[in-house]
């Protein structure tokens, strides 16, 4: 429903629950975020208003300050993030729901907006092969796949780093069918969010020392007016500094820069 990321050099957190509070008036189930802070992957999810989520990440930094934003590993101070809010299509609106979905592993988290048409044949297929499920959405396969195809490029010897986490991302949806716009980060590769697009939008806005990726303009306009749509099934890659964009195959792409400039 509504999707945020973020790279750049300030604390991700409150920028991404910024973002989705900008989508808000979409309406939605559940809201959640993963912020990748030095090589830590640190979650939050709860189903219900943003200001559930809120509520939780407020408790999170009164009780856990180790945690949280009095440490300099805390998810306050991640400077790389993604954000999530849900209308749910698979799975109930609850918090086991809500996104993002991350890997058994806890190294990779995956949001979505869409369906995954092909969702049930690769659940099966994954569970054949152990692969234990925590959500009941379409989602969750691709945070599977994910960290699958990580792992496997890795063990080729591939060197890590976010060109990794886009060649993932691009085998991953090679094999989903249906409607899908996919952010992910990866504690492996700080720093980086890759970003897909197939048949539902997604929109990269370009800072000063700092990227967006968003479903919605919306999203980013307080911080730039200056946006990448991105064409049919193309992924980006984001950091502070760069932007990429190839197709499913790794070719080089490119997407329709434009400037914003109605008032928001
Ligand atoms: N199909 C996914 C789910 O039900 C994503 C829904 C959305 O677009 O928010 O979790």
């Amino acid at each position: 429903c509504g999707i945020v990321g973020y790279a750049g050099a300030r604390p991700a957190l409150g920028i991404v629950l910024d973002g989705l509070r900008r989508l808000e008036y979409r309406g939605y189930d559940s809201a959640g975020v993963a912020v990748v802070c030095e090589n830590e992957l640190l979650t939050e999810k709860r189903a219900g208003k943003l200001a559930n989520l809120e509520k939780v990440l407020s408790e999170r930094a009164a009780t856990d300050p180790e945690g949280c934003a009095a440490s300099p590993i805390g998810i306050g101070d991640g400077t790389t993030a993604i954000g999530h809010t849900r209308w749910a299509t698979h799975g109930g609106p609850t918090d086991r729901n809500a996104h993002p979905h991350v890997a058994p592993d806890g190294r990779v988290a995956v949001i979505h907006n869409g369906i995954i048409e092909n969702f049930a044949k690769l659940r099966a297929e994954l569970e054949a092969d152990g692969v234990q499920f925590s959500s009941d959405t379409d989602t969750e396969c691709a945070a599977h796949l994910l960290s699958a195809a990580l792992a496997e490029l890795r063990a080729a010897g591939e060197a890590n780093g976010p060109q990794l986490l886009a060649a993932a991302m691009r085998a991953v949806c090679q094999r989903l069918e249906g409607a899908f716009t996919l952010l992910a980060v990866d504690a492996e590769v700080p720093g980086a969010v890759v970003g897909a697009r197939r048949n539902s939008p997604l929109v990269v806005g370009r800072g000063a020392g700092e990227n967006y990726l968003a479903s919605d303009v919306a999203a980013f306009i307080e911080h730039t007016r200056d946006a990448v749509e991105l064409g049919q099934d193309q992924i980006v890659l984001i950091t502070a500094e760069t932007i990429e964009i190839t197709d499913f195959a790794g070719q080089p792409a490119a997407g329709k820069d434009f400037h914003i400039d109605w008032d928001s």
